[in-house]
């Protein structure tokens, strides 16, 4: 029996996965895959509850880690529209965490601070799965987004993979750009408004790691030569002037027009929700896997994480 790097282990940041214990998570989330499609689920997790607790608004990560928790026979404690009621009593996030690891086997977090899941960690006896930490990061996300670019193409290296809209503020990009730098042959182009550029500390560590990135502020002459088209929301609950707001958040629109110079074989991927940048009638194509495979993806990747994470001869 091989050791399950992920037992009993905080998952808080994308920079936690490492290129090995991907194939582990990609062999599992199809091992899960192949579950839901034959039998709809198993009771490997029966006994073990999952705590949601969610400060941020939220529909698919809160809703797939409940789907993937009854799939595996567990079950689960939702707590979603908090919106501070802790806080409204003084609460401190730490004694909240404290009370659900009382009451569960892991903790499924969003809030919107920055590092917010690493302080939840540090208080928690039990395990914190971080679901968003404002812009900070989205480490689940990142890996069914990892996910559904290795079933289609099954390599990262030697992909040209292009990243459009809010790169300052979307923390699926901040996670995602983690994990897909981890091999050495991708090319990254950053597509953005110069207001929305990808922070600085983050590009400097993919700097680091040698692999090809180009910044640009326009989209239409990449598309063609990309794999992969990652397109974000400009994250309006990040913004304090709204008039900019307004100003940025259709700066780039995704139209059937557009995806005429794309590949046949070009992917476009969102992790939702959207609120303009792709246009419906692109919904159709078979190059949109945002909605189907995307979601599925969410669950089963959300499957095999909280396998890994609870059961310690998983792998
Ligand atoms: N649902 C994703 C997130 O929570 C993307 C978004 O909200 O734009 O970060």
């Amino acid at each position: 029996m091989n050791k399950n790097p992920f037992f009993g282990r905080d998952i808080l940041s994308s920079e936690q996965y490492s290129k090995e214990n991907l194939e582990i998570l990609v062999s599992v989330s199809r091992e899960m895959k192949s579950i839901v499609e034959n039998v709809g689920s198993t009771d490997i997790l029966k006994g073990k509850v999952m705590t949601a607790l969610f400060y941020e608004p939220s529909s698919r990560t809160f809703a797939s880690f409940i789907a993937a928790m009854q799939r595996l026979g567990g079950s689960f404690i939702p707590l979603q529209g908090m919106t501070y009621s802790s806080v409204t009593k003084g609460e401190n996030l730490e004694d909240t965490v404290r009370t659900f690891a009382c009451y569960s086997d892991v903790i499924v977090q969003r809030h919107p601070e920055v590092g917010s899941a690493k302080r939840s960690a540090a208080a928690s006896t039990v395990p914190i799965i971080n679901a968003g930490d404002g812009v900070g990061e989205h480490p689940t996300q990142a890996l069914l987004d990892y996910f559904t670019i290795i079933e289609r193409f099954r390599k990262i290296d030697g992909l040209s993979i292009t990243m459009v809209g809010d790169l300052l503020n979307g923390r699926t990009i901040h996670s995602l750009i983690k994990l897909v730098s981890l091999y050495k042959s991708v090319k990254i182009n950053l597509v953005s408004p110069d207001i929305l550029k990808l922070p600085s500390e983050i590009l400097k560590k993919i700097k680091k790691r040698r692999v090809k990135v180009n910044e640009m502020d326009r989209l239409d002459g990449i598309v063609a030569k990309s794999d992969v088209v990652y397109v974000t929301r400009v994250q309006k609950e990040r913004f304090t002037d709204l008039n900019l707001y307004e100003k940025l958040k259709h700066y780039y629109i995704i139209t059937p027009q557009l995806l005429k110079k794309a590949k046949k074989t070009t992917i476009v991927m969102h992790p939702l929700p959207r609120v303009g940048e792709i246009e419906s009638a692109v919904d159709d194509d078979p190059r949109a896997v945002y909605i189907k495979d995307q979601m599925r993806n969410g669950m089963y990747t959300r499957m095999a994480l909280l396998s890994l994470v609870l059961q310690k001869n998983k792998f």
